[in-house]
This record gives structure tokens, C-alpha cells and sequence, in this order.
């Protein structure tokens, strides 16, 4: 069961300076190797410097679609989310693979 915390307001948005800014649901989606499923959220028109406003990148259909699918379709959600807000309890660790690729788990 997925407990998203960037909806019950027990975390707070991110941000990512990659490619110029983009704002992320929490801050723990800005890991380069979590980037790749958050995609939707960081195309072009969706960056900082091509907004006039934060609510603009929020309420914007990429955004909305994914809430949706945190709320209604838990089981599409990226694997970050199952991990970090799964309300399985139990620490995370992070550990990096031989070919330098960071990733956590629960212990
Ligand atoms: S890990 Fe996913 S569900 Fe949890 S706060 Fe971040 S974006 Fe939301």
C-alpha cells in the first residue's frame, strides 16, 4: 500500500538543477539514477526558467497524472515511491552497485 508523503504533506517538494530546473515531488526524486522515472515530470516546458509560475508546473498535466497515479494506480507508481513511502516501516539504507550506481532498500 503506497502512503505518499509529498500528498499528506509530511514532505516537501524538491527541486533539481539538472538541465536547468525542474521542480520534483519531494526531494528524494533527485537522484540521477531516479531521474529516468520521473521523466514526465522534467520535460522541457515543465522547467523552471520556461514557467511564470510554480502553480503553472503543479496543476500541469504531467503533475496531475502522476498524483494519479500515486492515489488510484499505486502499482505503476516509480519504484522510489514504493520505497520510500510503501508505509513499510523499517530503515533505509543506501548502498552502490560495482558499476557506481546508487540505490537504497529497506534493512
Ligand atoms: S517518494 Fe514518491 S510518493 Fe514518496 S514523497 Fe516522494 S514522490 Fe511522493
Amino acid at each position: 500500500m503506497l502512503k505518499p508523503k509529498c500528498l499528506n504533506g509530511s514532505q516537501c517538494y524538491g527541486f533539481s538543477n539538472i538541465k536547468g530546473g525542474y521542480i520534483l515531488p519531494c526531494c528524494w526524486c533527485d537522484k540521477p539514477n531516479y531521474h529516468e522515472e520521473f521523466k514526465s515530470l522534467m520535460q522541457e516546458h515543465l522547467k523552471i526558467t520556461n514557467v511564470d509560475s510554480v502553480e503553472s508546473i503543479i496543476y500541469s498535466k504531467e503533475w496531475q497524472d502522476f498524483y494519479d497515479i500515486l492515489v488510484n494506480r499505486p502499482e505503476e507508481a516509480p519504484s522510489l515511491c514504493q520505497t520510500f513511502c510503501s508505509g513499510v516501516t523499517g530503515k533505509i539504507v543506501t548502498y552502490t552497485t560495482p558499476k557506481g550506481n546508487e540505490h537504497e532498500r529497506r534493512k
